[in-house]
């Protein structure tokens, strides 16, 4: 790969950029200084510095979000804001996409990544890859529900869901449950609970596969993935 490519893809700024960066002698490979963007480099193997600092090359990028209401889970969308509207220069450069979709109005973990076959592989129905949400329900969610839920529940299309496992943490004139799926229909917790005669009115996902949504992000706040939950995903 040319050096000024490598660069440019890591973050440091535009072809134009990084040609200054070598042209000012800024560039090392395996100590030699290299001023020639068309230097050809082995990510994996060479030793690349800018300013005498290690350059990590990495081909995919993970990302968790904790996707805040009111954008679109899409890479573009005319009219609205969409979820890469929240990421930073540096990190779009990898040019990562959310996987799957979590409606306009429902917050939660958001993976985006340029993985390809990660995003392949978790969204794949014969995956069975299962999702938490914890939701606000308009009304009393009762035993009769649960039950309901773990046999299956038809939805306004005629589909009959797999089973989900439904918890109730608190049920009241409002209920607050937890509901685990491992299917991904449109809108699928909304047409559920519609399939009992409820109304979802606050959605959150709190868990996708291995990976749990880290409290300590604020809403439209992202980080990326540890190594470690990066090793569990893949
Ligand atoms: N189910 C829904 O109804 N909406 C989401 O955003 C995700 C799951």
């Amino acid at each position: 790969m040319r050096i000024d490519k490598m660069l440019a893809n890591l973050g440091y700024g535009s072809r134009k950029d990084v040609k200054k960066l070598l042209k000012d002698g800024a560039v090392h490979v395996n100590e030699q200084k290299v001023k020639d963007a068309k230097h050809h480099v082995n990510p994996e193997i060479d030793l690349v510095t800018i300013h005498g600092e290690k350059v990590e090359y990495k081909e995919f990028i993970y990302l968790m979000m904790n996707k805040p209401q009111g954008v679109i889970s899409a890479t573009e969308d005319i009219e609205h804001e969409t979820v890469l509207d929240l990421l930073e220069a540096g990190d779009l450069v990898f040019s990562p996409f959310p996987v799957g979709r979590l409606d306009k109005d429902t917050e939660g973990l958001l993976l985006l990544t340029n993985d390809g076959q990660l995003a392949h592989r978790l969204l794949s129905p014969k995956k069975h890859v299962p999702k938490t949400y914890f939701a606000v329900i308009n009304s009393e969610v009762t035993e009769e529900d649960v039950k309901a839920f773990n046999e299956g529940v038809i939805l306004d299309d005629g589909y009959k869901t797999k089973p989900g496992e439904l918890k109730i943490m608190k049920s009241g004139l409002t209920s607050d449950i937890e509901l685990t799926i491992s299917e991904g229909k449109f809108h699928q917790v909304k047409r559920m609970f519609e399939a009992v005669g409820k109304r979802v009115i606050y959605l959150q996902r709190i868990s996708m596969g291995p990976l749990q949504l880290d409290e300590s992000l604020e809403l439209g706040e992202y980080r990326e993935l540890t190594e470690e939950e990066i090793n569990k995903l893949i």
